[in-house]
């Protein structure tokens, strides 16, 4: 075994000593066996969370209705829930009591798929009541059980399915595909930020493609904000390469394919309960990827995108859309930038008060415009940006 399961094995040990069952389950298990980055351990246990709370001393009760304790350990933190059961479920989305149980393998069985419904001890021993390994060899994506059964139970895990084709480059079990395409309107019942986490996992993803066809296919894209009746644009997507592409950039892609004008891309967005920044960075990469796309960079443009993260986003969205991936613009344009003698209006060595002081005159929008020609003049190449320099190509151009 390695990390980050290494570090977690005392917290199993403890539980079991303690008298209860502890194993790694969930994500980590599967990431592990398709030697994947492991990100955090989940661990489970047969203890409840009162239990938990008295084997350990440092916690926090993160989701206690739901039987998760967060348990500081040795500098980490790890999420221990209480093996538990879905009573029956209401509203399509949640169970209506969740009641802890003392057996992993009825555990294992509320999950969603059956490569994420297994379980390792600390010795690195496997437990697959629901042959999640032969699932992970097959590359397939299966609910435990009945799909129909288990979509009904949790719309959300339709969109699940679709995220880990996206990031594992799996295949969608037949009858699980029958039940998506018969039961895709019930994602309409989930919580937009349920939504949210998934599809952008999904944008991320490498095979990222192929989970948008399946979206197009059993028609779940219908049942997302602001993508009903978006069949065609959203397909357009797909013609497009963005392998490494960050999740700013792809939210970036899809407004851009959808061909939503500047006044509703902000609602677009705000519907998918994105934060303010993320929207304001897009709009930004947005905006100045018009432009890009119109006509090359222009030295006042790269100072006006601000940062580096910005030019190369809207960079390497231009040569995606214009088909031109295999070009290595970015690093020369982003040592270009690097080389600008200001990047920010901050770095102008005069200020408005400085203006007013030479000119002998009051404050009004002239301060401002004359600030922008200064900085277009440094950028330009045409003065430094020292106090005195620009005096006196200030007092040069009022002669002139
Ligand atoms: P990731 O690597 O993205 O975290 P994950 O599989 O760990 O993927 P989580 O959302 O962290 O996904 O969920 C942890 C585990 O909880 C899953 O592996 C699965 O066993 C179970 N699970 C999560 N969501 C559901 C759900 N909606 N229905 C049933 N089981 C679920
Ligand atoms: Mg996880």
């Amino acid at each position: 075994m390695k990390e980050p399961f290494l570090s977690a094995i005392p917290v199993l040990k403890r539980l079991e000593d303690a008298g209860y069952e502890a194993f790694f389950v969930g994500g980590s298990v599967r990431d592990y066996l398709l030697h994947k980055q492991i990100s955090d351990v989940d661990i489970a246990t047969s203890a409840t969370p009162d239990e938990v709370k008295t084997i350990f001393s440092k916690t926090v009760d993160i989701g206690i209705e739901h039987g998760t304790v967060l348990v500081l350990y040795g500098q980490k933190s790890y999420e221990v829930t209480t093996f538990r059961s879905e009573g029956e479920y209401q509203d399509f989305r949640r169970p209506k009591q969740v009641s802890f149980i003392r057996s992993l393998t009825e555990d294992l069985k509320r999950r969603d798929f059956t490569i994420n419904a297994m379980a390792m001890d600390r010795t690195g021993k496997l437990i697959d009541p629901y042959q999640g390994q032969l699932a992970i060899k097959e590359k397939r994506i299966q609910t435990v059980g009945q799909a129909r059964d288990r979509f009904s139970e949790d719309a959300l895990r339709m969109m699940r399915a679709v995220r880990f084709v996206s990031q594992l480059s799996f295949h969608i079990a037949e009858n699980t595909m029958a039940a998506l395409k018969e039961l895709a309107p019930l994602l309409e019942k989930i919580a937009v930020e349920r939504k949210k986490t998934e599809f952008e996992k999904m944008l991320v993803g490498e095979n990222w493609k192929e989970a948008i066809a399946i979206m197009l296919e059993t028609n779940l894209f219908a049942f997302l904000p602001g993508l009903q009746n978006r069949k065609q644009q959203l397909a357009t997507m797909m013609n497009y390469d963005c392998a490494g592409f960050k999740k700013t950039e792809m939210w970036s892609l899809l407004v851009y394919c959808l061909q939503l004008s500047e006044h509703v891309t902000e609602p677009f967005l705000r519907d998918w309960r994105l934060s303010i920044k993320e929207i304001n960075d897009i709009k930004r990469i947005l905006g100045y990827l018009k432009k890009r796309l119109q006509q090359e960079w222009s030295v006042f443009d790269l100072y006006k995108a601000g940062s580096a993260a910005v030019i190369e986003s809207v960079e390497k969205l231009y040569l995606a859309i214009s088909g031109q991936n295999e070009k290595n613009t970015i690093p020369p344009l982003l040592d270009y930038y690097q080389s600008l003698p200001i990047k920010d209006s901050k770095d102008l060595a005069v200020t408005g008060n400085d203006l007013m002081e030479w000119f002998q005159a009051s404050g009004g929008p002239w301060i401002k415009e004359q600030l922008v020609s200064i900085e277009k003049a440094i950028l330009a190449g045409k003065v430094v940006n020292e106090k005195r320099k620009i005096k006196e190509w200030l007092m040069a151009c009022s002669q002139n």
